[in-house]
């Protein structure tokens, strides 16, 4: 390799859902806080060109990066981790890389040849891995490898691993997450399970350099000799990985078992500095020690699978540590909500969310928790749709205009205070064409953002095809909500508030994308402030 960047693949084993993702996350963070710049990369093998088509029961949450990619939800978990953005680049599907090999096979870019996955889709498997590298921005890029090892989709990147292992020895390693299983019946720990799927990779030629093992017990001294025996790895390449009680530990359990070292050792880098882990202790020390409590509730149609708002339930975390308090998070199903259970529902809370979404089910409930929470004086926080509603409802309860709505919901609509941007109606194609990724917004000084943020620009992530309709904007403000945000350029208003409600913000974007440990999210901050406050 020209460069010195290197390569650390991380592939899963046995079942899904080990938590490749957090772990990759937690590698990285240990390596960014030796000093090692690094960055997190996540190929899925799914045929879809990008998440961005994909209902969140199928895969959870879609992560937007600042350059509007709609991305893998574990994106979010590595910004999380490392405060520093991803990109594009950082998810690559299958769909995508058989869709550059297509448009390259019709430019004529492989005239006179038959085009085939090795090497043609293999080598554009390897080109996205290596495009992080190049650019010589990172000493380390850690490439995982959704789906489990085995599956037919993700065949094709385990031989682009095994080649570049092949081409680059001295600069690739593999770390296989498997699980070992506790049998209660037998009361004992089952190493088959790995055993069965480090004989899976080596089938596929790749012989992984570090086992991490989840499991629910501690792994002895010889199931870790046993492993290492069966699957060809030295006694320190087995990492055990315990269940933890917040993702936020994960980083400080693989330091104990050194997964850091051991995995600069075998890369050939220096080992010698301390990782610098001074922040993200007294952020954990802060999350474990609350000194007040306050309880959210976060109104969507997709609670049923919490992973739908894994960035906002993040945020919370983040937020809450800000206001040394513990965020209890009462997930309410959006389609259950009416007039008549309202009142039963959501007493109680300390503030409200209305979380994003699209379509019309549950949109009712949402209506009605934006009344709730407005006419309660209740701390209320609405999140792109969550946004839009609030206009929705202000319109109908407040200006009166009963049949108002977004024209996503009602084409017809007397009163369409929410509409379709005029740059999307020419659109046809689903994918990937929202008003998505970065965009500045200009904040009102005064308004609750304002002193959320305590700056007057700011820039957000979107992912909207609807906007607040500015034709409505005037009577909107003389009833007292008020646009507070808007964006420079178009004038798309991106921000709204209630000055005369204890907290009222309703923001287009998305300000759950932005949250991090090392930077929780002004507005969620000062939500959550809010809620203490009305708390009292
Ligand atoms: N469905 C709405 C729109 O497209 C809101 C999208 C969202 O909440 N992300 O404008």
């Amino acid at each position: 390799m020209s460069n010195s960047t290197k390569y650390v693949f991380v592939t899963g084993g046995v079942t899904s859902s080990l938590g490749k993702g957090i772990i990759s996350a937690s590698l990285a963070k240990l390596l960014q806080a030796r000093g090692y710049s690094t960055t997190i990369q996540k190929l899925d093998p799914y045929i879809n060109i990008d998440p961005g088509t994909l209902n969140p029961y199928e895969h959870g949450e879609c992560f937007v990066t600042d350059d509007g990619a709609e991305t893998d939800l574990d994106l979010g978990h590595y910004e999380r981790f490392l405060n520093v953005p991803t990109s594009q680049a950082n998810n690559v599907t299958t769909g995508r890389i058989y869709q550059s090999v297509i448009e390259k096979e019709r430019r004529g870019e492989f005239l006179g040849k038959t085009v085939q996955v090795i090497p043609h889709i293999t080598d554009e498997i390897k080109h996205r891995i290596q495009l992080l590298g190049k650019g010589g921005q990172y000493d380390i890029v850690i490439t995982e490898i959704g789906g489990t090892v085995g599956d037919i989709e993700s065949l094709p990147y385990v031989e682009a691993v095994r080649q570049m292992m092949w081409e680059y020895e001295n600069d690739c390693i593999v770390v296989h997450l498997t699980l070992v299983p506790y049998l209660a019946a037998a009361g004992e720990l089952k190493t088959k399970p790995t055993q069965h799927s480090v004989k899976q990779l080596l089938e596929l030629g790749v012989q992984p350099d570090i086992l991490c093992c989840r499991t629910e017990h501690e792994l002895d001294l010889t199931l870790r000799k046993k492993i290492a025996k069966f699957c060809n790895v030295s006694m320190n390449a087995v990492i055990e990985s315990r269940d933890a009680d917040s993702i936020y530990d994960v980083p400080l359990l693989m330091q104990t078992e050194e997964l850091d070292k051991v995995v600069l050792e075998k890369l050939g880098l220096p080992s010698k500095t301390t990782p610098d882990l001074t922040q993200w202790k007294s952020f954990l020390d802060r999350l474990k020690n609350p000194t007040k409590e306050v309880t959210i509730g976060l109104v969507g149609k997709y609670v049923e699978l919490k992973d739908s708002y894994k960035s906002i339930s993040e945020s919370f975390i983040h937020a809450g540590v800000a206001n040394e308090a513990r965020v209890h998070v009462k997930w309410i199903h959006s389609e259950r909500l009416t007039t008549q259970n309202i009142t039963e529902e959501l007493s109680g809370l300390d503030g409200i969310l209305v979380a994003p979404g699209f379509g019309s089910r549950g949109i009712s409930g949402k209506i009605e928790a934006v009344r709730f929470a407005r006419e309660q004086n209740i701390p209320f926080l609405g999140i792109c749709l969550g946004m839009q509603v609030a206009v929705i409802e202000f319109a109908r309860h407040v200006l009166g205009y009963s049949d108002a709505h977004t024209t996503e919901i009602a084409e017809d609509s007397a009163y369409p205070v929410i509409s379709m941007m005029a740059e999307q109606k020419s659109i046809s194609n689903m994918g990937g064409t929202m008003r998505l990724g970065a965009y500045k917004c200009q904040l009102k000084p005064g308004s609750m953002a304002f002193h959320a943020y305590n700056t007057d620009t700011i820039v957000e992530r979107h992912r909207h095809r609807y906007e607040f309709n500015n034709d409505y904007l005037a009577q909107f403000e003389q009833a007292g909500m008020k646009a507070t945000g808007k964006n420079p350029e178009t004038g798309l208003v991106e921000m709204v508030e209630i000055p005369d409600h204890n907290w009222f913000v309703g923001a287009q974007f998305h300000p759950e994308y932005k949250s991090t440990v090392a930077n929780p999210h002004p507005l969620f901050v000062a939500f959550i402030n809010a809620s203490l406050q009305f708390k009292k």
